[in-house]
């Protein structure tokens, strides 16, 4: 358990939507205190928060980047998780950019059949799941909890907006900014903070697989070199890598650790799902 000081970030999923048996799709788990904050919901999510020793029903709010299906796609399953097992007395609040609440509406939509049997068959459950969302701007700032959250734009084109979090809790600072090319965004949201998390791709070894897909990746991702240069010029004091395409077996973690310690000279962070950063 942890308790009231400090904040802890875990690397609830550190796959990509490649498909792998051991990483999660995309998402991330702020502990600030007793307040739980889930940043995107990729492939296996609730399992993975499970690990990470939360639940659905603990979590004070989801906030959502972009909404790529991978890091969305496991959304269903905890409205769902978080509906019964509140037991229909539970709002899950979901901060996301603007399309978040039409995405939210369709999935209750897919769900209607699950709603209405359980419904049927539960007294406790009079309701479908109850679900406040709020569409952020780049920009926007709010508090949930006593996490200071602000938001800027970042750079993932023709996804757009995608937005950036930087989160504030008792001193401390975390950037969580999504899939994004470096940009002003990124800058501010990570400048001094005590963790940059920051998606990326290996450009590398991708411009080397013959793939057009896999190229049309490398347009609007961060590459381990540029976060690496991104950390340096924000003066994070920690950088964080996750969705990392290619995944990287634990035998490869010491080879990105030195592409982007050519770049940085603060901690790297690499690791496997539930990875756990202490702040
Ligand atoms: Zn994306
Ligand atoms: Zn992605």
């Amino acid at each position: 358990m942890y308790y009231g000081v400090g904040m802890e970030v875990i690397l609830t999923g550190t796959g990509s939507p490649i498909p792998d048996a051991n990483r999660a799709g995309p998402s991330t788990l702020l502990k600030a205190g007793d307040t739980h904050i889930l940043v995107d919901c990729g492939r296996g999510v609730v399992m993975r928060l499970a690990g990470a020793g939360t639940m659905p029903p603990f979590l004070a709010a989801v906030v959502i980047t972009h909404l790529h299906s991978d890091h969305v796609c496991a959304l269903n399953d905890v409205l769902t998780t978080h509906w019964v097992m509140t037991q229909g007395n539970g709002v899950l609040k979901v901060y996301g950019p603007p399309g978040t609440a039409e995405f939210v509406e369709r999935q209750l939509h897919a769900l209607e059949r699950d709603i209405g049997y359980r419904i049927a068959h539960h007294e406790p459950l009079t309701e479908g799941p109850r679900v406040q969302v709020t569409e952020l701007n780049p920009g926007d700032s709010f508090a949930i909890n006593d996490v200071q959250v602000t938001t800027a734009a970042t750079m993932h084109e023709p996804v757009a907006p995608t937005i950036g979090f930087r989160f504030e809790h008792e001193g401390k600072t975390a950037a969580l900014v999504g899939d994004t090319i470096p940009c002003d965004g990124v800058d501010a949201l990570a400048a001094d903070v005590d963790v940059y998390v920051q998606t990326v791709v290996r450009r590398d070894i991708v411009e080397q697989i013959p793939n057009v897909m896999l190229q049309d990746i490398l347009d609007y991702h961060s590459g381990v070199v540029e976060a690496a240069q991104t950390a340096t010029r924000t003066g994070a004091r920690r950088l964080a890598l996750t969705h990392m395409v290619p995944a990287p077996t634990p035998e490869q973690y010491p080879e990105w650790i030195a592409r982007a310690g050519e770049h940085y000279s603060g901690e790297i962070i690499i690791g496997d799902d539930l990875t756990s950063i202490s702040l």
